[in-house]
This record gives structure tokens, C-alpha cells and sequence, in this order.
């Protein structure tokens, strides 16, 4: 019954990766060890758990199966992907610099800039599309660099194996934000990047029941540092929560494979209707950064954004507002299609003149792809466009 998942197609992975059966009754699914504490039987005697903070069974279970989806050796858990943010940055010290993408997740813009820089870390945010600019902002502060691909909202994508082999050279830490991409779509740590982050919240969950953070990596030392912080600092989640993204792991490659189908026929859909100026999807073969999309990714994910002609503000927002299948409501990643106008809603923490700068305009409006029926979806946006 207990086989190396470690050689398995990634299909297999998402249901069997890093999972045995349960060693008291043979269930199928992990239990939910819904306690803080163990019974000892001596002081330190133990059967490896000791306390819910540093270790549970359930969220144990969940770890094994990111670390064996993103071809890891080491996953962690956290209550959200802030969270998992978050702890990586506490592997920096005052004085230390990061180069991070300046079109990413407006939370995590949020953490660096208004909690990190107050402890004395510096933060150059640099457009990445050609990533040899990374070298440019380098010197030996630089400890961490921070690279978010598919970007948020705009669909750049970053090429990981040019920015690991920077990081390498300088011995810095090269972190990866593969929420958009998931590991069906792309490996960072195959790419050589040190850590893969997510917010299991969006695809990795993929039913909007959740809200949870995880961190992958190889290094056995940077996997220690990892717990440490974790533990000490305790944003862990809990065990019915890890329950239900073990779950949403199961289907995770069959849900990818429908949202990167409905992208794409809606992509093509908005490409060609009259009122719609310009759709951000890196699958579009004169897409600026498509050859390294199609390098490092298997398809071309489920997420995508576009902008109307006038570029009016109002205009967007009544498209929105139309839509009847795609709910209005931030997050992304689920079976059901979103829609979001990232300027007054996920960017809105990121100054006008900062996400101008980047591509979001006033009218932008981005998709996240459910796995509905795509005719519906099609029918949907063209009722909602007018
Ligand atoms: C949602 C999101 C996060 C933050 O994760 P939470 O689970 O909401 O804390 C970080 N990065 C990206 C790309 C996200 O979409």
C-alpha cells in the first residue's frame, strides 16, 4: 500500500503525492485532527506530535502533498498567503534589499511597503519583463528577490529561470508567488527558484471555501528557518482547513485543464469584439512575453484582463455590474468565474499614479475563469458589454 509518489505523473500526484493511508483505520482521506494537544507518555514521550502550533496530523498530511506537487522536499501551511508572505520576509534583517516586480498582488505591495520598510528593509519594485533588469538593482544588501508570474492583473510573465540564475550568481534568495500558474502550469523550484509561495486560497483550494497560505522548498537549512518562523510566529492554519484543501488538491489538474480551456475561448471571444480595446492573456502568440510563457508553462492558465475603448471608468463598472455568471467579488482560483475591476477593488491600496504606471487603467476588468459551461460565459460577457 505505501508507494514513492516521488516518481509519479503529476496527475497522480494531486490525489496520491506524499499521502498514506491512516495508520489507525485505514481511512482514505486524513482525519481531521481537530486537537491543540497530544497526550505524552512521559515528559518529551510523544508520538510526534506534540502541540497544534508546530505540528498537526491533518495540516502534516496537506504539507506532504504541496511539497509533492511543486516537485519540493518541504511544504508549509499558513492561515492565508499573506501569511506565508509574511514569513519569508522575517528571513530578512534591517538594512536588507528586495527586488521585487512592481506589478503584483496589491496585498503584497501593502506588506512590503507599509510593514516591512518600517523595519528597515528596502524594496526596489522594478518591472521584470526582461529580467536581466534585475541585475541592475543588485548590490550586497540584496537578499531576497520577489517574482510574481502570471502578474496581477496584467498577465506579464517573468522568465524564473533567468531570475534564478541571478539569484544564484549573488547568492540571493529567489521567491516565487505561483498562485496564478499553479504547479499543473509551472515549477518554480524546477526553474531553480528557492521558494515557491501560494495562496492555496485561490486554485490550489479552488472551491472559495478558504482562506490559507503555503510555502514549498527543496533546501533542508531554508526549510528549518521556514519552520522556526513559522512556528514562533504561529500564522499556521487549521486542521478542517487543511482538511478541505487536501481535498480541492484532488481535482486540481482536471479543474486547470477547464479554466485554461474557457481562458482561451474567451480570450478569443473578447479579442474580437468591438467595444474591447486590449485582452491581456500570454497565450496570444504577439502577447510581449509569450515565448517565455510557452517555455516555462504548460497552457496559459485561467486568468486574464481587459480594457475597454475610451478607457471610462463608469463603463467598466457597469460591465461588472451586468455580468450575471461572473460574480463581482475580489479573489480568483475557483470553480465558479469572478470578475473584479482591480482599480477600485484589489489595487485600490496602490496609488493611481503607481498602478497607471503598470498597465492598470481605469477600465481594466479582469477574469477569473470558472469552469462553467463556456457558451453561457461567452453569452454572459456579451449581455454584460452591450
Ligand atoms: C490572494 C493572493 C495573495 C494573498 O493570499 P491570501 O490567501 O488572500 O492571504 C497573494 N498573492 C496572490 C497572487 C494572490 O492572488
Amino acid at each position: 500500500m505505501f508507494f514513492n509518489t516521488e516518481k509519479m505523473k503529476f496527475n497522480t500526484k494531486t490525489i496520491h503525492g506524499g499521502q498514506e493511508p491512516d495508520k489507525a483505520y485505514g481511512a482514505v482521506m486524513p482525519p481531521i485532527y481537530q486537537t491543540s494537544t497530544y497526550a505524552q507518555s512521559t515528559p518529551g514521550g510523544h508520538k510526534g506530535y506534540e502541540y497544534s502550533r508546530t505540528h498537526n496530523p491533518t495540516r502534516a498530511a496537506l504539507e506532504r502533498a504541496f511539497a509533492s506537487l511543486e516537485n519540493g522536499k518541504f511544504g508549509l501551511a499558513f492561515g492565508s498567503g499573506m501569511a506565508a508572505i509574511d514569513a519569508i520576509l522575517k528571513l530578512l534583517n534591517p538594512g536588507d534589499e528586495v527586488v521585487s516586480t512592481n506589478d503584483l498582488y496589491g496585498g503584497t505591495y501593502r506588506l512590503f511597503t507599509k510593514i516591512f520598510e518600517d523595519f528597515g528593509v528596502k524594496f526596489h519594485f522594478i518591472g521584470m519583463e526582461n529580467a536581466a533588469r534585475i541585475e541592475d538593482y543588485i548590490n550586497e544588501n540584496t537578499k531576497l528577490i520577489w517574482v510574481e508570474t502570471p502578474t496581477n492583473p496584467m498577465m506579464n510573465i517573468i522568465d524564473i529561470k533567468m531570475a534564478a540564475n541571478i539569484a544564484k550568481k549573488k547568492n540571493i534568495i529567489l521567491a516565487v508567488d505561483n498562485t496564478f500558474a499553479t504547479p499543473y502550469l509551472q515549477k518554480p523550484l524546477d526553474l531553480g527558484a528557492d521558494i515557491v509561495m501560494h495562496s492555496a486560497t485561490k486554485y490550489l483550494g479552488g472551491h472559495s471555501d478558504v482562506v490559507m497560505g503555503a510555502l514549498i522548498v527543496k533546501d533542508k537549512e531554508l526549510a528549518e528557518r521556514l519552520y522556526f518562523i513559522q512556528n514562533a510566529s504561529g500564522a499556521i492554519c487549521g486542521p478542517q482547513d487543511s482538511f478541505l484543501v487536501l481535498r480541492g488538491l484532488k481535482t486540481l489538474h482536471i479543474r486547470m485543464q477547464r479554466h485554461c480551456e474557457n481562458a482561451k475561448k474567451i480570450a478569443l471571444f473578447l479579442k474580437n469584439h468591438p467595444k474591447i480595446d486590449r485582452v491581456y492573456w500570454p497565450g496570444f502568440e504577439n502577447h510581449p512575453n509569450h515565448t517565455i510563457a510557452k517555455a516555462q508553462m504548460n497552457d496559459f492558465g485561467g486568468m486574464l484582463s481587459f480594457s475597454t475603448k475610451g478607457n471610462d471608468f463608469n463603463e467598466a463598472i457597469k460591465i461588472v455590474e451586468n455580468l450575471k455568471i461572473f460574480t463581482l467579488a475580489e479573489s480568483l482560483g475557483g470553480v465558479e468565474s469572478l470578475s473584479g475591476h482591480p482599480a477600485s477593488m484589489t489595487h485600490a491600496s496602490i496609488p493611481k499614479e503607481e498602478r497607471e504606471k503598470t498597465g492598470v487603467n481605469d477600465s481594466l476588468i479582469r477574469l477569473s475563469v470558472g469552469i462553467e459551461d463556456v457558451d453561457d460565459l461567452i453569452d454572459d460577457l456579451r449581455q454584460a458589454i452591450g
